[in-house]
């Protein structure tokens, strides 16, 4: 038997393949070393901002919409809730050359996007901040964006939720399966595993932080960097109401390189927040599992204590997850450079998620017509 395509990775992006080659053909296999969802790749712990005016490059709003109305399609078929609308409330400096996702200028990049896309928003000065927003400190020189449709998504939902649908329409799956190598055999792939082989006309590599394993052989092996990245659940000391969906949007403070969400958990449960470290690069074999104390304290002490109100030092829960970068913060969705009947798609460079279900249509055009109407010229390795 030749399967038309497996897809080897099912986290955001290997999930979404999945589920979009099945709704074109059954004979399609994906292929996972774990079970996925889980909490060892780049796809865990609740909750993913996204929004539609994309910071990271205009070129991603064409991503993101299309994202938006796949999830809503996966809510409709499933009957799951996978997006909540909460607004996103992106802060910094006016015209700030600050980085996010490797990217400079982002906040202006942002506002530009929303301009040129229709995105419904509104910009805020510092006085309405620190009257909409009071569970924030602002700073004078504080500028706002609020866009109305940005929320969170749930990434393990969304991972579930793909993969059943996938099955539904006639997917095989085999989860705690390991990929060891693939090789072309005239005009298929032969892909071997710790437990079988199979043959297929394309292969599609969504294997996240471990795809730098599938590059070793290539002038790419050095292209992509994992970091470690750790969000870590503060136990709210105020009221616990205004810190929930409807009173608190998603946010990024971008010039204090923090970002987080309304309280999902219950009280008690804490609020989910994170910054991002770019200095010690890692492997998803070797990376450190474990959040330090100090680590906690450093964390409050330099992101929580001068941002917000109300929330404690108190870290009631923390998830260590990974972030794959290429150099310049973009995706790479290509060809695999040696082989050609060899798809790719990097793990999306912190920010991916939000795209990962437009993502996966594309690789399923690609795979099952050679061709697809978005625009991938930025994705490309060459
Ligand atoms: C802390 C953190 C916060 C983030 N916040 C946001 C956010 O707010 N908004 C946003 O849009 N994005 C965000 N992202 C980015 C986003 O979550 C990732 O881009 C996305 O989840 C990556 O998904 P993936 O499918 O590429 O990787 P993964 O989900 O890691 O999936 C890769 C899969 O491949 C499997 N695999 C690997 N090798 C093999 C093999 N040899 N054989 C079989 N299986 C294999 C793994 O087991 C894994 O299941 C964040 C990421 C992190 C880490």
């Amino acid at each position: 038997m030749i399967f038309d395509a497996i897809v080897v990775g099912l986290g955001a992006v290997g999930s979404a393949t999945l589920y979009q080659l099945s709704n074109q053909t059954s004979n399609v296999l994906g292929i996972d070393q774990f079970d996925p969802p889980h909490t060892l790749g780049s796809t865990h712990s609740d909750s993913r901002i996204t929004r539609q005016a994309i910071g990271e490059g205009a070129y991603f709003v064409p991503l993101a919409l299309r994202s938006y109305e796949i999830w809503q399609e996966l809510e409709q078929r499933s009957g799951e809730q996978l997006f909540t609308v909460t607004g996103g409330l992106f802060v910094g400096k006016e015209h700030s050359t600050m980085q996010t996702h490797n990217k400079p200028g982002w906040l202006t990049t942002t506002i530009q996007a929303a301009e040129q896309f229709g995105i419904a928003h509104q910009l805020l000065d510092v006085a309405t901040l620190r009257q909409r927003f009071p569970q924030f400190r602002f700073l004078d020189s504080d500028v706002g964006y609020f866009e109305e449709m940005a929320g969170f998504l749930q990434p393990e939902k969304c991972v579930s939720v793909q993969l059943a649908q996938a099955r539904q329409n006639g997917a095989a799956l085999r989860i705690n399966e390991r990929m060891l190598s693939f090789e072309t055999v005239g005009e298929y792939i032969r892909v071997q595993t710790d437990q079988a082989m199979y043959r297929t006309r394309k292969l599609i590599l969504t294997t996240g932080s471990w795809l730098t394993e599938s590059l070793r052989n290539t002038p790419y092996r050095d292209l992509l960097k994992v970091y470690r990245q750790v969000q870590y659940w503060f136990d709210i000391q105020d009221d616990y109401e205004p810190y929930t969906p409807g009173h608190m949007p998603v946010y990024i403070l971008s010039d204090r390189d923090v970002y987080g969400f309304p309280a999902i958990g219950g009280a008690g449960g804490g609020i989910k927040m994170a910054t991002e470290q770019y200095v010690h690069s890692t492997t998803p074999d070797d990376v450190t599992r474990e959040v330090s104390q100090t680590e906690i304290k450093q964390m409050y002490e330099q992101y929580v204590a001068p941002n917000f109100v109300g929330i404690g030092p108190t870290c009631i829960k923390s998830a260590v997850c990974l972030y794959t970068m290429t150099p310049n913060g973009d995706f790479i969705i290509d060809q695999h450079p040696v082989y050609s009947n060899v798809l790719l798609a990097s793990a999306c460079s912190g920010h991916g998620f939000k795209h990962s279900a437009a993502v996966g249509q594309i690789l399923a055009e690609l795979a099952l017509h050679g061709q697809t109407n978005f625009d991938i010229r930025p994705f490309q390795l060459l």
